[in-house]
C-alpha cells in the first residue's frame, strides 16, 4: 500500500537503524537526519548494501537510504516485487534500536584494550527483542550481564551477582535495590555523528557519574570506574 508521502505504509514508520553489508551482520548503522549528513553518510558508504537485520528484529530485506530536505532522512525497505511477502513487523526502529550493536561493540573493544580473554554475546531474538541482555563473559569466569531492556529485569537479589549487573539509563532499578547496593552500573548510548558513543556510569543515592569505557576497568568483580 502506498501512502501519500510516496512510502509503503510499513516505511512511514521511520527507520533510522540497520545494519552493514548483510542480513545477519552485527555492524549497526544510524542515518543521520540531515540531507546534507545524508550526502557525506552515502558517499562514505558508497557501494556498501544495508539491511533490516535479524540482530534489530528485522525482516531480514535490504534497505536504501531516503533523502528529504524538509523532514528526517530515513532508511527504506527496497521495493519488493512479492506482494504476497508480510510487511515488516519489526518493533523498535529509532535511533536507540541498534544500541545493543553498539554496546557489544564497545564490551569487545574494552577488552581487547585490556588485552583480556573473552566474548560478547547478544541475546538471540524471542519473546523479548533481540539484545535485551548483552553478556561479557571473561576467560578466567568473571561475567558482566548488560540488561538493555525493561522487560527482562535484572535480579538484584543474589548478592553474588548485583555487582555484575549493568542496567541501561532508562531501565528503572527500584529505590531499596539503590539503598541497598553500594552503586549501580548504568550504561547507555548518545548520538553522535552517525555512531552511538557507549558510556558507563555509577548510580549511587547521590545520582549518576558517566564514563567512557576506556575510563574503566573490567575485572573479575565486574567494571570498575576511575578513581
Ligand atoms: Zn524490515
Amino acid at each position: 500500500m502506498q501512502g501519500s508521502s510516496g512510502l509503503t505504509s510499513e516505511d512511514q514508520r521511520r527507520t533510522q537503524t540497520a545494519v552493514l553489508g548483510a542480513v545477519d551482520s552485527q555492524e549497526a548503522l544510524v542515518l543521520p537526519l540531515e540531507a546534507i549528513e545524508l550526502n557525506t553518510f552515502r558517499r562514505q558508504y558508497a557501494g556498501q548494501t544495508f539491511w533490516c537485520g535479524s540482530w534489530l528484529g528485522g525482516c531480514g530485506r535490504q534497505l536504501t537510504t531516503k533523502l528529504y530536505v524538509d523532514r528526517v532522512c530515513h532508511f527504506a525497505h527496497h521495493a519488493d516485487a512479492d506482494t504476497a511477502r508480510r510487511p515488516c513487523a519489526r518493533r523498535a526502529r529509532d535511533v536507540t534500536s541498534a544500541d545493543h550493536l553498539y554496546v557489544k561493540a564497545a564490551a569487545e573493544g574494552l577488552l581487547e584494550a585490556q588485552h583480556l580473554v573473552g566474548e560478547v554475546v547478544c541475546s538471540e531474538p524471542g519473546p523479548a527483542a533481540a539484545g535485551s541482555l548483552v553478556q561479557l563473559q571473561l576467560g578466567d569466569g568473571g561475567r558482566l550481564t548488560i540488561h538493555m531492556n525493561a522487560a527482562v529485569p535484572p535480579d538484584w537479589k543474589s548478592p553474588q551477582t548485583a555487582g555484575r549487573i549493568v542496567v541501561e539509563a532508562s531501565v528503572p532499578v527500584d529505590r531499596r535495590t539503590l539503598q541497598r547496593l553500594p552503586y549501580v552500573h548504568r550504561i547507555r548510548c548518545d548520538s553522535h555523528g552517525t555512531s552511538r558513543r557507549v558510556l558507563i556510569g555509577t548510580q549511587t543515592a547521590r545520582g549518576t557519574q558517566w564514563f567512557r569505557p576506556e575510563q574503566c576497568t573490567l575485572d573479575p568483580a565486574g567494571w570498575l570506574p576511575p578513581r
